[in-house]
């Protein structure tokens, strides 16, 4: 079970399993000043909070929030169903739902300039240990078919389960392991120059507008 994620979507993307919910009227706002989502969350001293993986292309910091008018576009034009919404309303893309095709469509979509195309994604497959049932005893190898360009190979311990090990350099931030994962092991980490040794990000959570 999914911890904090409540499993909604913008109004009208391309869900596969028909779990679309309408977006609330309190989520109009103009794209600059206090009523934009970035500056509620100023204003609520989140400025500190998690980086978030926001849609690929996306402006960093607090400019993606300022530039975001949280229209949905990006959202309906992914046909993986990937994009929801984060607590302020902005998009984020939710791994756990699907893997990145890395289409371009949400960025083509994006007519504010939130989102600008060609940009590297700077996301990386990181596991969280304490979570993993092959490292825990349970034998399970659900990340590894998943994964076109190998990333995951799984190393035979003695007298235990196999255990998964991760290669950043081949690992393209798809998202395919973590949709994968019964136990919702693999997050997310930023690829350089954030340093590597962050921890694998949490279940981030998600809602409707
Ligand atoms: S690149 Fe394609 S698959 Fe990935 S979030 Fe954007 S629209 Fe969805
Ligand atoms: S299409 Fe652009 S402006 Fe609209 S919600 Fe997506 S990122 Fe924000
Ligand atoms: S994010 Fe994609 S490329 Fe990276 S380890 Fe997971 S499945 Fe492999």
């Amino acid at each position: 079970m999914r911890s904090i994620l409540s499993k909604h979507a913008f109004t009208g993307r391309h869900g596969r399993d028909g779990d679309s919910v309408s977006v609330s009227s309190g989520s109009s706002h103009s794209p600059t000043g206090t009523g934009s989502p970035a500056r509620r969350a100023l204003l609520r001293g989140r400025v500190n909070a998690p980086v978030v993986p926001r849609p690929p292309g996306a402006l960093e910091g607090l400019a993606f929030g300022d530039a975001c008018t949280s229209c949905g576009d990006c959202a309906r034009a992914c046909e993986e169903g990937i994009i929801l919404r984060d607590r302020d309303g902005l998009p984020v893309v939710d791994l756990r739902e699907g893997e990145c095709t890395f289409c371009g469509a949400c960025t083509e979509a994006c007519e504010t300039g939130a989102l600008i195309p060609d940009q590297p994604w700077p996301w990386r497959a990181a596991l969280r240990p304490a979570a993993c049932l092959s490292l825990n005893g349970i034998a399970c190898r659900a990340c590894e078919d998943p994964c076109e360009p190998r990333a995951i190979r799984f190393e035979l311990r003695t007298g235990g389960c196999a255990a998964p090990l991760f290669t950043e350099a081949d690992c393209t931030g798809c998202g395919a392991c973590i949709s994968a994962c019964p136990n919702e092991a693999i997050g997310l980490v930023r690829a350089a120059p954030t340093p590597d040794s962050l921890p694998a990000s949490e279940p981030m959570e998600t809602r409707p507008c």
